[in-house]
């Protein structure tokens, strides 16, 4: 049984004033019109018939920047939810938002509104891959706003992407450590996509930027997700869902887009892990202890990493056991 879930609300900015490289919002969402209240509400229900008996429920509203709409319509919203919080069916409300939208007015009228977590899409904690990407924020603004969502008591969540203009791994590793310094409790990884209809299709067309390979994406990727690991920062997310608006279809012209790209990632993990593994002659056999959660990943995509091993080991054997009667797990993870 999941101990919680999530109720998603989308929320299109129907108007941003801001032209971040990378986002085509209609193409993201998939929707371009906000729900009125009467649908909200609706969602929230018909959600709910199919989430009986979990613990933890919570609603989200994604989407564009929620507080970059008009404060009352925010109140509106949330006044949607406040009944079923305050009849104990709902537990709690997560917005997401840009850094530069939020002020302690703001912040009070979340806080009435039962709001607990307020994600930030950071994407870059380097000044040049924000100037490059049109992010139109800086660094400082991320850093000021990070500590007021912490003083007043809200849990701080901060998104991160790989790959954008002007990125490196080491600037996303940089990233991810600032993320853990400034308290971020979850974060999510998206890989930059370059989508039909966004200045970043322009760059890429000319030549300009370069969209990363899947194996590129996980070189960017990886350290980030073993720090946040290693700092208990929940990964929410790495890499974009389908369920999160788009397929690769027509809208996506390149990128690593891949259904799988925490499984590929991981499964990078366990291959670096087993790649260790010192063993000069042909054995005859391995028993691999891995935490049952992360047997999968430690096979491998495809039972790539197993097929490796079994290059080197006549019998491979995997022994699944709880994560907490294998201390070491995380250790090994920080060694990578
Ligand atoms: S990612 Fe940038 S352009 Fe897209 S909705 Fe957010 S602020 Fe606006």
């Amino acid at each position: 049984m999941k101990q919680r879930a999530t109720i998603p609300v989308f929320i299109p900015e129907e108007a941003c004033p801001h032209r971040c490289v990378f986002c085509n919002q209609h193409h993201i969402t998939g929707k371009a019109k906000a729900p009125s209240t009467a649908q909200v509400k609706k969602i929230i229900e018909e959600h709910l018939v199919t989430l009986k008996g979990i613990p933890h429920l919570e609603v989200a509203f994604f989407g564009g920047s929620f507080t970059g709409i008009p404060i009352s319509q925010q109140q509106e919203y949330l006044e949607v939810v406040r009944p079923f919080i305050e009849r104990g069916i709902i537990h709690s409300i997560r917005i997401s938002t840009r850094p530069d939208y939020i002020t302690k007015e703001i912040l009070a009228v979340l806080k009435s509104g039962h709001v607990r977590t307020i994600e930030l899409g950071a994407q870059s904690l380097d000044e040049e891959v924000l100037r490059l990407s049109g992010r139109g924020h800086s660094v400082e603004d991320v850093e000021n706003v990070a500590l007021m969502i912490n003083a007043h008591g809200f849990d701080l969540g901060l998104q991160m992407m790989t790959g954008l203009p002007g990125d490196t791994p080491q600037k996303s590793e940089y990233t991810a450590k600032r993320i853990i310094d400034l308290g971020a409790k979850n974060t999510r990884i998206y890989p930059t996509l370059v989508v039909k209809d966004t200045d970043l299709e322009i760059l890429w067309r000319s030549g300009d930027y370069e969209a990363l390979t899947i194996a590129q994406a996980i070189e960017f990727s990886i350290k980030p997700y073993l720090l946040f690991e290693e700092a208990g920062v929940e990964i929410i997310r790495v890499g974009l869902h389908p369920s999160e608006g788009f397929l690769s279809g027509d809208d996506l012209l390149a990128g690593p887009f891949h259904v799988a790209f925490r499984e590929l990632l991981l499964t990078e993990v366990w291959k670096r892990i087993y790649q260790k593994i010192d063993c000069p002659e042909k054995k005859n056999a391995i028993t691999l202890v891995v935490p049952e959660e992360e047997l999968q990943f430690a096979v491998g995509h495809g039972a790539s990493n197993k097929k490796m091993l079994q290059n080197r080991f006549r019998y491979v054997n995997y022994l699944p056991i709880k994560r907490l009667e294998f201390p070491g797990c995380s250790q090994v993870f920080s060694l990578i």
